[in-house]
């Protein structure tokens, strides 16, 4: 009865009694762009979803199988770094893939996702007032993460006359004397730009001048259709001053494990480790065994897969082109990012009413920074037959405006 008295005579000020308890940070904050559409689309009927970047893969057998069988034997944290055997096969990987070795011991944590290992990495490295470079546009949580950290981000663009990859020129028109950090991530979302060897040689003169610190989110990177995926880190002069995210949420399609890592020179790492100790403790254990699993023998699941995504990078941009847009060809991830500008509408209005009308749901490229205005990011995360109805639907949206 009390309780209820008590309910009743708070009953008209609850909102405002409650929102007075929300820090300004989470009240300034704006939520996800990207959420927005999946949310729109979940109402609807007979939607086909281009909006979230989440593979349409279920997750190889023998991954999920090496998680289940886990909780027999282990259902207990692990280190705060993770599975010493995870490490170790994380930096057999990077080393024999990319060319980039770090000490399993000292320099690799396992991280709940690449979620997570940004987060870390941004808030064991940026001091309120720092002045943080992130290519633009880019992947929705490098901004609020940033800002969370009480850093500044300053977007730089990567336009479309340059594929979309990131330009000395463009790094140098905004640097300051608080510039702290440089945040990539190539192969990118939103736009499947990727850069070459010479294209990172390019800016690493500028990192080590100006004594940038390079945060790299390579978790694209085995989504890489024409060549050979280039870490960061393999650059002789950025490997000091270089952190590397990646993790298994795309390639092996195991987003829902919640499983990444960071890698960086020791102390970097153990900074990040601090972090992550307080914040998180240690990754799923299940998840950990399951990547473990991931790293084993020949990453075949992951080939077939990849196979499969350049097949429909190559159908979505024939498509989108058929149907009136230009369209730049990606060169890694699964997003294709047409400008709609020929349309005379913004992005926003184009994947409103696309959706509305069309029943067919994208994320407007703005979303994803200044850069990405006039485009839409359409992610190939879908079967083959759904794309194409997918395209026979935006051409007759397109016709009918
Ligand atoms: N970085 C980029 C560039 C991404 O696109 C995503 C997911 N869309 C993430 C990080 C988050 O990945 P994870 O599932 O490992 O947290």
């Amino acid at each position: 009865m009390a309780n209820d008295c008590h309910f009743h005579s708070e009953v008209i000020s609850v909102s405002e009694q409650t929102t007075k308890h929300i820090s300004h940070l989470a009240r300034t904050i704006p939520p996800s762009g990207i959420r927005r559409y999946f949310d729109i689309a979940q109402q609807m009927e007979d939607i086909v979803s281009l909006g979230v970047g989440e593979p349409d893969f279920m997750t190889p057998w023998k991954i999920c199988d090496a998680a289940i069988s886990s909780f027999e034997h282990n259902t207990s944290y692990t280190s705060n770094a993770g599975l010493p055997s995870l490490r170790n096969a994380i930096s057999q990987y990077l080393d024999q893939r990319f060319g980039t070795y770090y000490d399993p011991d000292h320099e690799v944590v396992v991280t709940s996702g690449v979620s997570e290992g940004l987060d870390v990495a941004i808030r064991a490295t940026i001091d309120p007032g720092d002045e943080v470079l992130t290519v633009d546009p880019i992947f929705v949580s490098y901004a609020p993460c940033i800002t969370m950290s009480g850093g500044v981000s300053v977007p730089v663009p990567c336009l479309e006359k340059d594929q979309f990859r990131l330009t000395p020129d463009a790094i140098m028109e905004r640097i300051t004397p608080k510039t702290k950090a440089l945040v990539l991530n190539f192969p990118n979302n939103p736009t499947g730009a990727v850069m070459r060897r010479e294209d990172l040689c390019s800016i690493a003169d500028i990192c080590v001048d100006h004594d940038l610190l390079v945060l790299s989110d390579e978790i694209y990177a085995e989504m890489t259709y024409e060549g050979d995926h280039v870490a960061v880190a393999s650059i002789p002069e950025l490997y000091d001053r270089t952190i590397t995210l990646s993790g298994f949420s795309k390639a092996w399609a195991m987003t829902g494990f919640r499983v990444g890592y960071l890698c960086a020179p020791k102390e970097l790492c153990q900074a990040a480790l601090k972090i992550h100790q307080y914040v998180m403790m240690s990754a799923p254990t299940a998840s950990q065994y399951g990547a473990l699993e991931a790293l084993r023998g020949e990453l075949d699941d992951v080939r077939e897969m990849i196979r499969e995504y350049r097949l429909r990078r190559n159908m979505i941009v024939d498509g989108l082109v058929r149907a009136g847009l230009s369209c730049h060809m990606p060169q890694g991830a699964f997003y294709a990012f047409p400008s709609i500008e020929s349309t005379g509408l913004s992005d926003i209005e184009f994947a409103e009413r696309l959706i509305r009308e069309a029943h067919v749901a994208a994320v407007p490229g703005s979303v994803f920074g200044p850069s990405g205005a006039g485009h839409i990011r359409c992610a190939y995360a879908v079967s083959r037959s759904d794309l194409s109805i997918a395209l026979e639907r935006i051409s007759d949206f397109i016709s009918s405006l």
